[in-house]
């Protein structure tokens, strides 16, 4: 009797064991497979985001190039009138999407508030007419609705608080005094920026308006205006212009007169030399986007 309990103990026992070691050897070898499988996964991953980087970048030389491109033929159909502004209506008014990546380290405020933001890139993402390659367009035009604030990129002085043709009721300008080079030799010891179709009001026609003169200081990130309307604006499409010149503001008077301050229609290019992208001052681009997103 106790010999066959025994027996059968010892049987359950070594059953049990074997059964045991069994599933713990086919545990061992999934986890081996599944170790295998995030291996190569992760390798796959790997070269799928390279891969992704490079096309990125090709993308953007693309783009870059079509940009330029774009640029030389409509230059070379300017001497047609109806042609520069059907170009200029459809070409160039049509809204581009630039993602840029951001200099943690500039100094400088961007001059509108930043609606979007692109997956977790901490950037300001433009929309709206470039700085042009053929010196055309010596600004950016970033994209805004009617009343949203524009603010003072960096300290500085009023130099300009006036309407000016093609700017509309307000175009102001800012001289600053910026002691370091920035980017290597991008920036002078002395700019202006200049803020295009802007008005005095966040609300038209209401009593609350900006009392900014000329010779006044105002701070970075103080409110220089409000962009204006489709009607008063002197341009059409509501828009900031937002320009950058490396001069000072009498150095540019002097320079250029009574187009100083204009961040456009310089078709021979002698401008370029004082006028930098303003996106100098805040990083590079990452990539370019035509058509991008609907107005609305
Ligand atoms: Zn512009």
């Amino acid at each position: 009797m106790n010999i066959v309990r025994i027996t059968m103990i010892l049987c359950f026992i070594t059953l049990n064991f074997l059964s045991n070691s069994c599933s713990t050897t086919s545990f061992k070898a999934k986890y081996r497979r599944l170790i295998y499988q995030h291996d190569s996964i992760s390798t796959e991953l790997n070269s799928l985001n390279r891969e992704l980087e490079s096309t990125e970048l090709e993308l953007f030389k693309t783009l870059y190039e079509l940009e330029f491109l774009r640029n030389t033929i409509v230059k070379a159909e300017a001497d047609s009138v109806v042609h520069f502004y059907h170009n200029y209506i459809f070409n160039f008014r049509r809204p581009i999407l630039a993602l840029i990546e951001p200099d943690l380290n500039s100094p400088f405020l961007f001059p509108l508030t930043v609606e979007k933001i692109e997956r977790n890139w901490q950037c300001p993402v433009l929309w709206g007419r470039l700085f042009y390659f053929d010196y055309n367009h010596l600004g950016i035009d970033l994209h805004a609705r009617e009343g949203d604030t524009v603010r003072a990129v960096y300290d500085g002085v009023i130099r300009n608080y006036e309407p000016a043709n093609g700017y509309g009721e307000l175009v102001a300008v800012i001289e600053h005094a910026y002691s370091q080079k920035w980017k290597d030799n991008v920036l002078a010891s002395e700019f202006i920026s200049i803020y295009g179709h802007i008005r005095k009001e966040k609300i038209r026609d209401s009593t609350a308006a900006l009392q900014w003169k000329n010779g006044d200081r105002i701070q970075r990130g103080e409110i220089i205006g409000f962009i204006n309307d489709d009607d008063h604006n002197g341009d059409g499409g509501e828009h900031l212009h937002f320009g950058i010149r490396l001069q000072t503001a009498d150095a540019s008077k002097a320079s250029d007169g009574g187009r100083w301050l204009r961040g456009y229609d310089n078709r021979k290019g002698d401008q370029l030399q004082y006028f930098l992208n303003p996106v100098e001052l805040y990083g590079r681009y990452i990539r370019f986007t035509f058509d991008p997103i609907d107005r609305n």
